[in-house]
C-alpha cells in the first residue's frame, strides 16, 4: 500500500523520501503526521501513519503520503508545521505532485473556522 501510492509521486520525489525520512507506525486513529528530525543524522523526519490511514482508499493514502512528504521537502518544523499556511503549502505541493487537487486540509480549517 505505502510503495504502490509513494510510486504515483514524481521520481526525485520518491528519491527524496527514501533518502530522508522515516517511516513509521503509530498507534491509534487514522491520521499520518510528519515530525522534523534534529537527533537523526541521516534522517531529516519522521512520518508516522496510524493504522486507521491504511483502511482509506488508495487515492486518499496517496494524497496523506504526499501531504506528509511535502511538509518534509518544504522544510517545515515539527510544532510549526499545522499552521494554516503550512498546511496550505502542503497541500499545493502535493497537489502538484500528483497531479490532482488536494484539499483535505482546506476543507478542515474551513470547519474549524466556523
Ligand atoms: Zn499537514
Amino acid at each position: 500500500m505505502f510503495f504502490g501510492a509513494l510510486s504515483k509521486l514524481p521520481r526525485k520525489i520518491v528519491d527524496y523520501a527514501v533518502n530522508y525520512l522515516f517511516v513509521d507506525a503509530a498507534q491509534g486513529g487514522d491520521n499520518a503526521n510528519y515530525y522534523d528530525s534534529k537527533s537523526f543524522k541521516k534522517y531529516r523526519g519522521v512520518i508516522r501513519f496510524e493504522p486507521g490511514v491504511w483502511n482509506k482508499s488508495l487515492k486518499k493514502i496517496e494524497e496523506i503520503i504526499a501531504h506528509e512528504i511535502a511538509h518534509a521537502y518544504l522544510r517545515h518544523e515539527f510544532g510549526m508545521h499545522h499552521t494554516r499556511a503550512n498546511e496550505l503549502a502542503a497541500d499545493e505541493l502535493a497537489s502538484k505532485w500528483l497531479g490532482r487537487k488536494i484539499d483535505f486540509y482546506e476543507k478542515l480549517f474551513k470547519k474549524l473556522e466556523i
